[in-house]
Formats: C-alpha cells, structure tokens, sequence
C-alpha cells in the first residue's frame, strides 16, 4: 500500500510502499480516505529536535483521518465492516490506575498513532477498535479527518464554563480558531484572539472571534479598554506555545481567572508566579481529548449548529502532498486536507 513516510533521518516525507498492516484481534483496519496535516507532521517534516528523538526510522505518519472500516479483529464488538470512523491516535494501556479510571487521556504509557507507531499516512490503518470512533452521516469527512485536532480545541475550550464570561485565545493556528467557534457557540461574551499572523487572524474573525489581535501591530490592553474590559479577562487558553503570549496572558487575567494551557511551551520557560498566587489563578494542562466524552461532544456541538468549515482552507490530492506541505510551512493556511480516494 502506499505511505508517507520518514526513510531517513532529514527533512521531507516520501510517498512510498510498504506492507499493509496486520490486523489483530482486537483491532479494526480503515481504509484511509482523508487525512489532515497536523502542527506535529510539520515538526516531523523539518525533522527538528524533538522528531528526531521521539520518530523511530522508518516510519509512515500521521494521525488525523477519517475512512472505512475494511476488516475487523475476531474478539472486536460493536463495528461493522463499512462503518465511517475516525479514531484516537492515543492508544493507552488500559490497566494503569487512570485507564481504569475511565481517565484515559492520562493513561501514564500512551503511544501515539502516526507518532511511536505506524501512522494515517497510508491506504491502510490498523488500530485498537476502542480508538475508532464512528462518524455520524450528517458529519462530512472533512470534518471528520479534522476530529483529532477539533478534540484538542474542545478539550481545551470545555475545560471551564464559558457561558457569558470574557475569553482570551493567545494563538490562531487551526486549534485555536476552532476554540474560537466553540467558545462563541457555547456563549461566551468577549472572545479576544491573538496572533502574529494577519492571515490566520482573519481566519478567526471568519470562525467567530469577536476581536482579533495582532501582538505585533496592536497592545492588548489598548483592545481591552476599547471593549470597556477594565477587569480582565475571565478564561484565558493558551494555544501558541510562546513565552510571550503566556506571559502577556497571566498579566491581562482577572482575579480568579482560569487558564487552559494547550500551547507546548519551551522546557525551563519561567514565570512570575506571584501573579498566579496572588490572583488566585487556576491553571490546567490539557493534554488530547478525553476518551470519549471530548468526541461526543465534538459530535453534539456539530449537530447543534457549530460551523467549523472556514478552517479548512486546503485541499490536496496524496500525490501532491510535497504542496500541502509547503502550504502549511507558508503560515497561510488553515487545515490542509490529503485526499487519499483520488
Ligand atoms: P500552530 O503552530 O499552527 O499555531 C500557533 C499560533 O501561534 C500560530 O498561528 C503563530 O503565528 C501564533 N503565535 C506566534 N507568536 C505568537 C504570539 N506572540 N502571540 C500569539 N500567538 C502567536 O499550532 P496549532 O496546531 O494550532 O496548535 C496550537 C498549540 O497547541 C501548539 O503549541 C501545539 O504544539 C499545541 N498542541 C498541544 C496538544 C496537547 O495535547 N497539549 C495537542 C495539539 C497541539
Ligand atoms: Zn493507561
């Protein structure tokens, strides 16, 4: 079958062949339709630090797809050949204490779909039938291929009740776009964006921010006595991963403020933690989605009216996928969809 795979420790992927996966009990096998490129497969692509210690050569990638269930392991229940799934790329042990706790995301010895394991990237994904997840009819595949990185934004954005209060985004990448859309859908008041980047600004604007900032054009505490925010903001979501955005976060939050940090700061980044104690600020990690109250949500804000469909910005056929990868390395973009049926 065909692949996208790292063959060598550099730069690039290569559309490639390999053996098409073996099927174990317990597992599905999809074939791939659609796949997304992630911020993670741009890191691959470059072939920074952390992919070159994380990303066993050779390997195929990628982790965000939709396509149809072609084989099904004996022991598996509740699939059917010619279901449409996406699936959790966090496969977890299931027997440490959070596993069996129903707290998957937390599971201690996760590996990663397309990460420490074979990924999307391919005619063929085999994976465990508790990570499939079916796609509702009602859902495109679109949609569907970008249910991972939508699960990161909803995680992310249901961490805190957000009804009437006063929202601050820092990063309009495509996770933080969508955090936008969910935080307006589920009625947040002010939803304050920031970025560096006209383009992807204007993207969130597209998706429902209420005010976009670009840090390097305007102050934030300018927009903020322009919306009459003399308190500050109520959520914060970090979803840049840059010190600065952080920072500029835990000076502009009210007392009491929580924040919900997606963005994968820099390791020894440090801050003023008198601002959080005296603050009374609450601050949490997210990490995935939660297996699988993240993906039913995900599903139910869809169906309730959630538009995420300006995100995807970019359509390749696999063939061309050098161009969705540039595309993506351009900062010009949103999503960037391989169609791998073409
Ligand atoms: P992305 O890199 O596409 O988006 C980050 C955005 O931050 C970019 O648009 C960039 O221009 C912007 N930015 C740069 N400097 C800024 C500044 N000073 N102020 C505000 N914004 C600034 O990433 P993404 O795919 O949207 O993901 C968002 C973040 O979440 C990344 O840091 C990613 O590594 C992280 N992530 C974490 C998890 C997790 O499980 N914790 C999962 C997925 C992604
Ligand atoms: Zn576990």
């Amino acid at each position: 079958m065909r692949a996208l795979a790292k063959l060598e420790p550099a730069v690039g992927l290569t559309l490639t062949d390999v053996q098409r996966p073996v099927v174990g009990h317990n597992d599905v096998l999809i074939k791939i339709r659609k796949t997304a490129i992630c911020g993670t497969d741009i890191h691959i692509w470059k072939w920074d630090d952390w992919a070159s210690k994380t990303i066993p050569v050779p390997m195929h990638v990628g982790h965000e797809y939709v396509g149809e269930i072609v084989e099904i392991g004996q022991e598996v229940q509740g699939f059917a050949i010619g279901d449409r799934v996406s699936g959790e790329g966090h496969i977890t042990c299931g027997f440490c204490r959070n596993c069996r706790a129903g707290r998957r995301h937390l599971c201690r010895n996760t590996s990663g779909v397309g990460v420490d394991r074979p990924g999307a990237f391919a005619d063929y994904l085999a994976i465990p039938a508790f990570n499939a997840f079916k796609i509702p009819d009602d859902v495109s595949d679109e949609l569907a291929a970008i249910f991972d990185p939508f699960g990161n934004a909803a995680h992310t954005a249901l961490a805190f009740n957000l009804v009437g209060e006063d929202v601050l985004i820092t990063g309009a990448g495509p996770i933080g776009a969508m955090a936008a859309a969910i935080a307006r859908h589920v009625g947040a008041r002010n939803v304050v964006i920031t970025d560096v980047n006209d383009y992807r600004l204007d993207l969130a604007r597209k998706m429902g921010a209420t005010r976009t900032v670009n840090v390097a054009k305007e102050s934030l505490p300018d927009v903020m006595a322009e919306l009459h925010m003399a308190e500050g903001f109520d959520v914060g979501m970090e979803m840049s991963g840059v010190p600065s955005a952080f920072s500029s976060m835990l000076d502009q939050m009210n007392h009491g403020g929580k924040i919900a940090m997606l963005g994968i700061l820099p390791a020894g980044f440090g801050i003023d933690w008198n601002k959080v104690i005296f603050k009374g600020l609450e601050i949490k990690g997210i990490y995935g989605r939660e297996m699988f109250e993240t993906w039913y949500k995900m599903v139910a804000m869809l169906q309730s009216g959630l538009d995420l469909s300006p995100v995807i910005t970019h359509h390749f056929s696999v063939t061309d996928y050098r161009a969705g990868f540039d595309t993506m390395l351009s900062g010009q973009s949103g999503k960037v969809i391989l169609d791998w049926a073409a």
